[in-house]
C-alpha cells in the first residue's frame, strides 16, 4: 500500500477528459465541485458522442446524442463549472487512442491551459470498456503532445504543460481529495444525466425516490471507502502523476 497524499493546491484551471457524458461526474465530480467553489475554472472534454448509452433498441440515436450533450452541460453547471464543455464526437464504443484523437486532445489542453488534468486510469487491470481505456491514454498521451513544441506545430497554439494528472478508478490509488461537503453537489450533477438512469444508475423510475436514494447511498458508500484510504469521511481517490 503506497503512502497516500491528500488535497492538491486548488488549481486555477482544471480539465477533466472522459470517454462519455457522465464519466466525469462519477470519476471526479466531488473534487471538481470543491475546486469550483474555491474559484477553479472547470472544463469538460468528452471524447465520444454517447450514442450507445441506451438499452432501448428503438432509441433515436441522434436524439440521444443531443440529449446527452445537454445533460453534460447541465451537469457541468451543477458542479459549478463555468468553462468549456467540449465534445469531440467520436462514435461511442469505437474510440481509439490514435494520432488523430491525440491531436484533438493536445489541441484542447494547449487551448484551455489546465493546471490539473483529470482522466480515466488507462492501466486499470481488467477494465472492460475500451472507451475508458482509450480515453485514459488520450489524456496521458495528449499531455505529452501538448507540452512539447515539436508535436503538431501546425496547431499554432503555444505548448502547455499541466502541473498534475489525476487518474480516477485508479488501479493503484495514491491520492485522495477530501469531498466532504460536496457529495450532494456531485449527486446533483450525476442526476442531471437522466438518460442514464436506467442503464447506469439502476433507476427505472425517476419518480421513485427510493431508487434515487439507493443510487445516492451507493455513491456515498463508495466515497466513504475511497475517503478511508486517507482517513477521510468522504473522498475521491486517484493515481496522482505529479511530474509531467
Ligand atoms: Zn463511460
Amino acid at each position: 500500500m503506497p503512502e497516500v497524499s491528500t488535497n492538491l493546491d486548488v488549481p486555477g484551471v482544471a480539465l477533466a477528459i472522459a470517454a462519455h457524458p457522465d464519466d466525469v461526474e462519477f470519476g471526479c465530480g466531488g473534487t471538481l465541485a470543491k475546486w469550483a467553489a474555491a474559484g477553479t475554472r472547470i472544463h469538460h472534454l468528452v471524447c465520444t458522442d454517447g450514442s450507445k448509452g441506451s438499452w432501448d433498441p428503438s432509441e433515436d440515436v441522434t436524439q440521444l446524442v443531443a440529449v446527452r450533450q445537454e445533460e453534460q452541460r447541465n451537469a457541468s453547471r451543477a458542479l459549478g463549472g463555468k468553462g468549456e464543455v467540449v465534445f469531440l464526437g467520436w462514435s461511442d464504443g469505437e474510440l481509439e487512442s490514435g494520432l488523430r484523437q491525440r491531436w484533438e486532445v493536445a489541441y484542447w489542453i494547449r487551448t484551455i491551459q489546465p493546471d490539473v488534468v483529470l482522466g480515466h486510469d488507462p492501466w486499470r487491470r481488467y477494465r472492460l470498456h475500451p472507451d475508458h481505456r482509450n480515453a485514459g491514454f488520450l489524456a496521458t498521451d495528449g499531455i505529452v503532445a501538448a507540452r512539447d513544441p515539436h508535436f503538431f506545430p501546425e496547431q499554432n497554439v503555444a505548448p502547455h504543460r499541466p502541473k498534475a494528472l489525476l487518474l480516477w478508478e485508479a488501479d493503484e490509488p495514491d491520492h485522495v481529495e477530501d469531498v466532504d461537503g460536496f457529495v450532494d453537489t456531485k449527486l446533483a450533477a450525476l442526476l442531471e444525466h437522466r438518460s442514464q438512469f436506467r442503464s447506469t444508475m439502476r433507476i427505472d423510475d425517476p419518480a421513485a425516490t427510493d431508487e434515487v436514494e439507493q443510487f445516492s447511498s451507493r455513491i456515498r458508500t463508495r466515497l466513504g471507502e475511497m475517503g478511508a484510504l486517507a482517513g477521510l469521511a468522504q473522498g475521491e481517490a486517484f493515481k496522482l502523476m505529479p511530474y509531467l
